[in-house]
């Protein structure tokens, strides 16, 4: 059975010491739910002390992005092995690196490459855009992104890759997805990609969330026999919303 998870991507909000009083807010709600995979993903200036504080807890630290290469001059970039060096789970590919960064499916295959290769766990981000879900592009759009983002990698390594279905018109609008239409997305579109590149077994194996607008008011919706779990955004900086968003995960 796949274990649920839930993932908090903070964006660029929280100083050091605003990241410090969320964390002490939200580890007292969060440490009780361990069946669930709890995973905060703060700013990069934030990730030293988040990931001090949470030694321990059972509650994982992803960042928000990398880059693929090791070292070298890449002025503004962070590498993988210092990624690695505080978190077990990194954020590629989120729409808003894609639409605001120029993110491209070639430079998501780079990264999920690159993270696989430290350890981390990535946490892949794929989603149609509102003018490519009107034009009924959906299915084209995301099964490009998982098969140009996802294929090539060693067959034993992939289990470890978290997808996130995040339809962009989605993200921080209010207005989420309805939970028929993403449970679609993720079992007619995202599975059966990656059964075309890794078989049948390895597609039930990965694990699927669903991203886009979660509150606690609607999280349950989402989670079942398809999505596992969510990536949240917005809500995850509201310590109560957040902690019952997970609590809705538990299965
Ligand atoms: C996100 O940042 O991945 C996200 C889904 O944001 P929100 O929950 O605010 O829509």
């Amino acid at each position: 059975m796949r274990k649920p998870l839930v993932a908090g991507n903070w964006k660029m909000n929280k100083t050091v010491e605003q990241a410090r009083s969320l964390v002490e807010e939200l580890l007292p709600g969060l440490q009780k739910v361990e069946s669930v995979e709890r995973v905060l993903c703060p700013p990069f200036t934030s990730l030293m002390p988040v990931s001090a504080m949470l030694m321990g807890s059972g509650i994982g630290v992803g960042a928000q992005d990398m880059h693929w290469e090791a070292s070298g001059a890449y002025t503004g970039e962070i590498s993988p092995q210092m990624v690695k060096e505080l978190c077990q789970y990194v954020i590629i590919g989120h729409s808003e690196r894609r639409t605001y960064f120029g993110e491209t499916d070639e430079s998501v295959h780079k990264k999920v490459l690159a993270a696989l290769a430290v350890q981390l766990t990535p946490i892949v981000c794929v989603g149609e855009t509102l003018n490519e879900n009107k034009a009924n592009r959906t299915a084209e759009v995301v099964g490009r992104q998982v098969v140009d983002g996802l294929k090539g990698i060693q067959p034993e390594l992939f289990p470890r890759v978290v997808i996130a279905y995040e339809p962009v018109w989605a993200i921080g609008t209010g207005l989420a997805a309805t939970s028929e239409d993403a449970v679609n997305v993720v079992r007619n579109i995202i599975r059966p990609a990656l059964a075309g590149l890794y078989g049948p077994d390895t597609a039930q194996a990965v694990r699927v969330l669903y991203g886009g607008s979660v509150t606690s008011a609607n999280a349950a919706e989402f989670f079942g026999d398809e999505i596992d779990g969510a990536l949240v955004g917005g809500a995850s900086l509201k310590p109560g919303e957040f902690v019952k968003i997970v609590e809705a995960a538990v299965r």
